[in-house]
């Protein structure tokens, strides 16, 4: 049996090094081709380069390629979005673990040259939508999702009619931890620190998805995710807190049923089945363990001290550039909140804010996407507190 091919761009983040964990418990299965990473880890890119004999690497910058290349000669080193489309273009399973609207050339490539998309990268599809819907029906092309929300959801789908819209679905229903701030009250919201909004209660993450799982935005922009994936309406997309993060997302069909997918929280599970597909790899991670009592609870959101998922919703009722500004105002709020700039109640405020001052287009092009990105990043800095 011939193995797959598999490109790992964004192979030193969160969903990077998991994804090399179930690639290095498979090794007869998977051939790992082509990483990429950002500026910030390449010393990591090269030992990864070095540990699974990958002789294509993905960086952002000349200066990242000649440090690579001083470090590994003979390999072949690719720079930038081109580089990163390229890489994208040549594998049978490309894995999206970049984080924010950098993964876009990984998406839309991988799509068009008719690949297998395992896709953690959810800002790429959020503010593309309308463009990856384009290219996703290419020949050959397959969008999995590796968001644990999303993942469920493709495999609770499963016994659903094909037919177009889900007919016999009544809502899917995306679970939300609620963060480290559930419960807490506005007054003390007002003191958040970025160590506690870093410490994730249940789950493990890049920094950048972390600060948006406090503010809920990362639900937010899961409700545009879905939509996206699945081709249905947002007032069909719920969301309900689930603290335990057990049930990681839920379809209810029009006859009451409600089928849902549980494991312990576990990305390497996700990861191990957009990879897979259409087989189960045999291994454990995620197993629960019923002979220990657990509860699990569900609540509703608290949209009061955590406006995020209203905003989200007001953007895709919004459509057409609306999910992108939405996307890039928040990537310009989470930098800024990292860097100290801004409060954790100012990063909502900025969305907020950018997102009243959406300049309406409708999206039929690349060159448009990049525009609208670019704009909404001006006006959601522009709107930085001082
Ligand atoms: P991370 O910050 O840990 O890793 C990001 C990766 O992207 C790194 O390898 C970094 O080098 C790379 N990168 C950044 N800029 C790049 C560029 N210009 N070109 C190439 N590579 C670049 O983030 P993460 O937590 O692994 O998240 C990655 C994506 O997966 C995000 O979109 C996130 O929302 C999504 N996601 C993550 C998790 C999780 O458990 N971590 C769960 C669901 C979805
Ligand atoms: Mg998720």
């Amino acid at each position: 049996m011939s193995r797959t091919s598999v490109a790992l761009l964004g192979a030193t983040g969160s969903i990077g090094t998991q994804t090399l964990e179930v690639l290095r418990r498979e090794p007869e299965r998977f051939e790992l081709t082509s990483i990429a990473g950002g500026s910030g880890n390449l010393e990591r890119l090269i030992e990864i380069a070095k540990e699974f004999g990958v002789n294509r690497i993905g960086v952002p910058t000349n200066a990242c390629r000649d440090l690579v290349m001083t470090a590994m000669p003979g390999v072949s080193v690719l720079v930038g979005d081109e580089g990163l489309s390229e890489l994208a273009s040549s594998a049978d399973t490309v894995v999206n673990a970049v984080v924010g609207f950098a993964g876009l050339p990984v998406t839309l490539s991988a799509l068009e040259a008719g690949k297998r998309l395992a896709l953690a990268n959810k800002e790429s599809l959020i503010a593309a939508a309308p463009l990856v819907e384009r290219v996703r029906h290419t020949p050959g092309a397959e969008l999995l999702p590796i968001d644990s929300e999303h993942c469920a959801i493709h495999q609770a789908l499963a016994g659903a009619s094909k037919a177009e819209g889900f007919p016999d679905v009544r809502r899917l229903v995306l679970t939300a931890s609620g963060g480290p701030f559930r419960g807490w009250a506005s007054e003390a919201l007002d003191q958040v620190t970025k160590a506690q909004a870093l410490a994730h209660p249940t789950w493990a993450m890049g920094p950048k998805i972390t600060i948006d799982s406090s503010t809920l935005m990362n639900k937010g922009l899961e409700v545009l995710e879905a939509a996206a994936l699945f081709g249905i309406e947002v007032d069909r997309v719920d969301v309900v807190v689930h603290p335990q993060s057990i049930v990681h997302s839920m379809v209810e069909y029009v006859d009451g049923s409600v089928i849902a997918q549980l494991s312990k929280p576990d990305m390497r599970l996700p990861i191990a089945y957009c990879l897979g597909m259409p087989e189960r790899l045999d291994h454990s991670w995620g197993a629960m363990d019923f002979q220990t009592p657990f509860s699990l609870e569900f609540l509703p959101p608290d949209t009061q001290n955590f406006p995020a998922l209203t905003i989200a919703y007001e953007a895709a009722r919004l459509g057409g550039a609306a999910p992108a500004w939405l996307s890039a105002a928040n990537e310009v709020a989470v930098a800024a909140f990292l860097n100290d700039q801004i409060s954790w109640r100012q990063i909502v405020e900025t969305v907020a804010e950018t997102l009243a001052l959406y300049e309406p287009v409708t999206l039929t092009s690349l060159t448009e996407l990049l525009a609208a990105d670019k704009r909404a990043r001006e006006v959601a800095t522009a709107n930085l507190p001082r």
